[in-house]
């Protein structure tokens, strides 16, 4: 590779590189400002209906053109589209004096913060947004259609893909690069599942124009401008060495069907259960009796080995109706997690009751923990409640810096931690963790998470106590390498990525880990780190 190529660095999607001519996609046009209607209601909810319908359409539309994952994300943006708690929320701002467009915008808003939070819907946030952008310009005449070519070999770049842009991808799209977006982002998960080679939250890429040569190089996390496909990073390959992985490897689930889904993996049990989804659609508190029925038919699905339950998640963020959290203005920052328990103990008692009465039933291996612990205090009441409910290990989630020094204190006190580094690098960084132009920080590559895991895990040593992790770092094949040679002794993963972290960590030693780990320690940057380890991975190969 010329050293005259230039480098544009991102979150890589995908094994394979694609070298094509860029089509830069322009920024959709903004839509009008803000605005008050001019007194006629019954009008303004007539536009909002149609334009809804005429969305809806669309919608139904795209989705027949669709694949599989993407039509079920279009079935489900529909069912929020022409929910009517949405269309009287758009009624209200009517009400309160804004037209049409502006109404819809702001009710997706109130909607948009009620999720924000959850994992599950989080990710469909931007698409919500999305929604409200084209029912908006639906009332205003203005289109948001892409107007891709369907010939020829082209890198879509732009700011960000919602899915009813990548419904539009022609199969003349075969790369992809946007300058926001996460690990998470809609672009992400679309392109991993229809194999189309992408790199996200990609600054650089805002200078990238139509025409020119690029190099999307997702292994190695990079766009080349000018670059063909011999420059690209080689994937890596796991060689097993041995049978069992490094350490354990469990699956993270928040269903019934996850339970399922898992069990058919090689997972050795669960080491996440996020249990609050089977609460976010009651409206009323489900039953004492209703609990242990649905904890007893999960427990009983899991696949064999250690089920690590959460008890529930929820705050001010997370629409969990029966709870009546009061809105906030900054809910990352509010009585989230087991801040609940000031105003909720009861709940809290009856569903580690429920949990309890459920292992009790099924003799699964269960332990259980409190999300968002922050202090030495609470990581006690938590432990001291869940003891005189069961028989259950007891443990609490690392997602705050501030619990990181108590972990010495906890020997005796906890069975285990274990880190969501989802929430951990928000509060590390100070970064919402689904702000589109935040993505970078969320890289788990971050030297700064890496040293605060290497803490997390030393300190959990020393006191005595299994340490896992269960963030959506752990599904990295390469970086489960580095937890292992942290020191922790579980990793935790989507259901899907199972079978590649298992090969990962069959692949390597506990020396080779310890020196993987050392590498990715010394690194300045995300990008650094990561080279630097996978480098020493590379390594030991033949
Ligand atoms: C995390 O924060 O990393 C975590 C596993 O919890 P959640 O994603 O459910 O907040
Ligand atoms: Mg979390």
């Amino acid at each position: 590779m010329s050293s005259n190529h230039k480098v544009l660095s991102g979150l890589g999607v995908g094994l394979e590189a694609v070298a094509a001519e860029v089509f830069r996609v322009a920024p959709a046009k903004p839509l009008p400002i803000p605005a008050n209607h001019t007194g006629d209601k019954e009008a303004e909810m007539r536009k909002v209906r149609s334009a809804v319908d005429a969305v809806s359409s669309q919608l139904q539309e795209l989705g027949a053109k669709s694949e599989e994952t993407t039509r079920e994300i279009f079935e489900a943006l529909e069912m929020i589209l022409q929910d009517e708690a949405l269309f009287e929320q758009a009624v209200e701002q009517i009400d309160q004096g804004f037209e049409a467009g502006t109404a819809f915008v702001n009710a997706v808003e109130t909607f948009a913060e009620l999720l924000a939070g959850d994992e599950t819907f989080e990710e469909r946030i931007a698409d919500i947004r999305d929604l409200g952008r084209r029912v908006a310009g639906h009332v205003h005449g203005i289109s948001l259609g892409l107007d891709l070519p369907n010939t020829g070999s082209y890198v879509l770049v732009g700011e960000d893909f919602s899915p009813a842009d990548t419904a539009q991808f022609t199969d003349a799209v075969v790369g992809v690069v946007t300058i926001a977006g996460g690990p998470t982002s809609h672009t992400a998960i679309i392109c991993r599942s229809r194999s189309i080679p992408a790199v996200v939250s990609c600054q650089g890429a805002k200078d990238l124009l139509s025409g020119q040569l690029v190099l999307v190089d997702p292994v190695g996390d990079r766009v080349v401008v000018g670059a063909d496909l011999s420059s690209a990073t080689r994937a890596l390959s796991f060689v097993s060495k041995s049978q069992e992985p490094l350490v354990s490897v469990r699956a993270n689930i928040g269903s019934l069907e996850d339970a399922v889904t898992a069990a058919t993996s090689a997972a050795k049990g669960v080491g996440l259960f996020r249990t609050e989804l089977l609460y976010l659609s009651s409206k009323q508190k489900p039953s004492l009796q209703q609990q242990i029925d649905s904890y007893t038919e999960i427990l009983a699905a899991c696949p064999e080995g250690p089920i690590v339950v959460r008890t529930i998640d929820a705050g001010s963020d997370k629409p969990v109706p029966f709870l009546n959290m009061p809105h906030e203005e900054n809910p990352a920052l509010g009585v989230r997690g087991f801040r609940l328990i000031k105003e909720h103990r009861d709940f809290i008692t009856e569903q580690l009751k429920a949990i309890e009465s459920a292992r009790a039933k099924t003799g699964r291996d269960v332990w259980v923990m409190a999300p968002m612990i922050a202090s030495y205090q609470e990581a006690v009441e938590f432990a001291e409640l869940a003891r005189s409910l069961g028989e259950y290990k007891v443990g609490i989630m690392i997602e705050t810096p501030g619990i990181i020094s108590a972990i010495k204190h906890l020997g005796g006190k906890l069975d285990f931690v274990s880190v969501g580094t989802n929430d951990l690098s928000q509060y590390l960084f100070a970064a919402d963790r689904m702000h589109s132009q935040l993505g970078a920080l969320m890289n788990h590559w971050q030297p700064g998470l890496i040293s605060a895991l290497a803490d997390i895990a030393n300190l959990s040593a020393m006191a005595g106590i299994h340490s896992g992790v269960c963030g959506e770092s752990a599904s990295d094949p390469a970086f489960s390498i580095v937890l292992a040679g942290l020191g922790f002794n579980s990793v935790s993963a989507s259901p899907s990525q199972v079978g590649q972290v298992r090969s990962a960590l069959m692949s390597v030693d506990k020396d080779q880990a310890m020196l993987v780990s050392k590498a990715a320690l010394e690194g300045l940057s995300a990008e650094q780190s990561k080279s630097l380890a996978l480098e020493k991975l590379a390594s030991f190969e033949g």
